[in-house]
């Protein structure tokens, strides 16, 4: 079940609740939206949105801190639930792990419930819209206003060592027919397939399943970034009008260390077929008869047009 997405209505409320009281209530919440501090210790929605960068920063800091082995020293206790319960979450950020056990994200990050809106699977994939993590992370951005998404790899991922042997072992074997994948992680795996196949085309040839598998990693932080922006409307919009910016990582899971990779490389590309695909116009006219008054307007193409043109290859 979706706790997070009750946490306003966690408190029961008196059955016989005066318009009064619910007006009292109303404006001590707005008064402490106002002050804007963090006096119950933890985030909530009493408190302001943080912008990416602040985000950003605060999960280097927080990391900082679990590698020099110097965590924050915080109580979280009864009265920090409460206020959660009562006033919301407010997370800084949005991020996608992996399921690992190794990799526990909060750790890593330094950070108490209330901070991070956490996303997990294994091999921190993206490989499918419907019933994926891509709803979760439009709640997030949508719901919650994180400024910040942050797809999070690892090193020694399973997941991406397992596809990656499989991948490349289906290669060699291609003459020899496919065979279905036999359960729902076979699936997972082959889905993974096409990122082990680029890491393995950007290597030198002969490079081993474990060269191939270590870049497969950084790879599939970019190729999770890449499928949440082409599944996600919502998201391609918040990132294009600057609300929201995806970024990557890789977690070292022997040092602890985090690697910030900065934004997908093809971002740009992604967001721009959005706009070559959004319509120029909607004509009441008949299409020939538009398209010849469009052109006596403007005989230059536009620029979505030439988007248009750019992506299909013109
Ligand atoms: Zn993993």
């Amino acid at each position: 079940m979706f706790s997070v997405c009750s946490s306003k209505t966690a408190p029961a409320e008196p059955a016989a609740k005066t318009v009064a009281d619910s007006a009292e209530q109303e404006l001590k919440r707005s008064l402490d939206r106002q002050n804007s501090t963090y006096a119950h210790e933890v985030r909530t929605q009493a408190d302001g949105t943080v912008p990416a960068e602040k985000a950003l920063a605060k999960l280097k800091e927080g990391n900082m801190r679990y590698v020099e082995g110097k965590p924050m020293d915080r109580k979280f206790d009864a009265s920090a639930r409460a206020a959660l319960a009562e006033f919301g979450q407010n997370p800084v950020a949005t991020i996608v792990g992996c399921a690992d056990s190794r990799c526990p994200v909060e750790i890593l990050f330094d950070v108490q419930p209330g901070d991070i809106f956490v996303l997990r699977n294994a091999g921190n994939t993206c490989t499918h819209a419907e019933g994926s993590l891509v709803g979760s992370v439009e709640y997030s951005v949508g719901h919650l206003h994180t400024s910040l998404v942050l797809v999070l790899g690892h090193t020694k991922c399973g997941a991406i060592v397992g596809a990656t042997s499989t991948a490349l072992s289906k290669k060699e074997k291609a003459q020899s027919g496919e065979t279905p994948p036999a359960s729902t992680l076979d699936k997972l795996l082959a889905g993974l397939g096409p990122v082990a196949l680029q890491a393995a085309s950007e290597l030198p040839k002969g490079a081993t399943v474990d060269e191939v598998a270590a870049h497969a990693i950084k790879v599939n932080v970019f190729h999770t970034m890449e499928k949440l922006l082409t599944y996600s409307k919502p998201l391609r919009e918040k990132v294009s009008l600057g609300e929201v910016v995806v970024q990557g990582a890789i977690y070292d899971i022997v040092t602890g260390k985090v690697e910030f990779l900065g934004e997908c490389p093809r971002q740009a590309l992604v967001l721009d077929m959005e706009t070559a695909l959004l319509p120029r116009t909607v004509p009441e006219a008949g299409p020939v008869e538009s398209i010849a008054k469009e052109q006596e307007k403007d005989p230059e193409p536009s620029s979505s047009a030439a988007s248009a043109a750019k992506a299909a290859g013109a």
